[in-house]
């Protein structure tokens, strides 16, 4: 079973600053560092250390090689990244002493990938393989529609939300994830309850306070309560959340299982600072569950 994933690839770079720009001051940073990140690459990575085989789908651009050959350390198949001209997709993020923060994102390379790249790259797919999305790249919707013609169960995080994305793929997809602020403005959007939303099988992730996996079609839920550990950085929680639970899901796990899997993963990710270097390996989330 191969899972196949459109996703972004970001290079993030942090800043550290006395205190956050106001308009026209310069300032110095105290410290830089530059991450792998964007919630496409946390995936793929995290579907990698959890076990699966993963092909990313996405694009760089000509200051971005370093960023797939990161991935590709990871365990990820990098074959269907694109190298475009201009510039690779990537964010500012400027942190000052208190840890409040300002970012600025550009999408750069990754709202170039064309519908042909990702209909190229999924046609090598066969019936059961999984296709996973977010919100960050273009060419979603033909390939949400390809992934379904052929036989493949679709995945999608609605993140960063809009409502016309969600409404433009929401008929081809199997598995919706969101977190709860994600929940309440897909429902207001559609003007229904969560139990109403016009999806097979969805899942809502509430930080600290676990997980819930609602199977629509069927009307029953399964609870994944969060595992206490001490939080020192939240960042990416969501996205090895969703990796895991597709590995384990893919792998033929039953819902509840793979949940308490993902759980275990974001937890372990919790105590740690960072996005994709920071996401654990399967073999230390089997220990973490013993
Ligand atoms: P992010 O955007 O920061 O990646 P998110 O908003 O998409 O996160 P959350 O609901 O915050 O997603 O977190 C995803 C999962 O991670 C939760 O369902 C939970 O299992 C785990 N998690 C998050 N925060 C904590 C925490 N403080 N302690 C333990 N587990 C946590």
């Amino acid at each position: 079973m191969t899972v196949f994933n459109l996703g972004s690839i970001n290079a993030d770079h942090f800043y550290r600053l006395p205190h956050l720009p106001a308009p026209g001051e310069t300032l110095a940073a105290q410290d830089y560092a530059i991450g792998l990140g964007g919630k496409g690459a946390n995936q793929s990575v995290a579907l990698a250390r959890a076990g699966a085989e993963v092909r990313h789908v996405g694009a760089i651009g000509e200051d971005g090689r370093w960023m797939a050959d990161r991935m590709t350390a990871a365990g990820v198949d990098c074959r269907h990244v694109a190298e475009l001209p201009g510039a690779s997709g990537h964010a500012i993020i400027e942190v000052e002493t208190s840890g409040e923060n300002l970012i600025i994102v550009y999408p750069g390379a990754n709202r170039a990938i064309s519908p042909g790249q990702a209909l190229f790259a999924l046609n090598t797919a066969r019936a059961g393989d999984w296709l996973v999305m977010q919100n960050e790249t273009s060419a979603q919707v033909e390939a949400a529609q390809a992934a379904r013609a052929a036989g493949m169960t679709v995945v999608y995080s609605a993140a960063p939300f809009d409502a016309g994305s969600v409404r433009a793929v929401i008929d081809h997809i199997s598995l919706l994830i969101v977190n709860e602020i994600e929940a309440a403005q897909l429902c207001a959007d559609f003007g229904v309850t969560l139990q109403e939303l016009p999806v097979a099988r969805l899942v809502v992730t509430l930080g600290a306070r676990g997980a819930t996996w609602y199977d629509l079609a069927a009307g029953t839920q399964v609870s994944a309560p969060a595992f206490h550990v001490t939080p020192v950085d939240t960042t990416g929680a969501g996205d090895t959340f969703a990796g895991y639970l597709v590995a384990g899901l893919a792998e033929g796990l039953p819902p509840a299982e793979a949940m308490r899997l993902a759980s275990a993963a974001a937890a372990l990710k919790v105590t740690r600072a960072g996005t994709a270097d920071a996401i654990p390996a399967r073999a230390e989330v089997e220990a973490f569950l013993k």
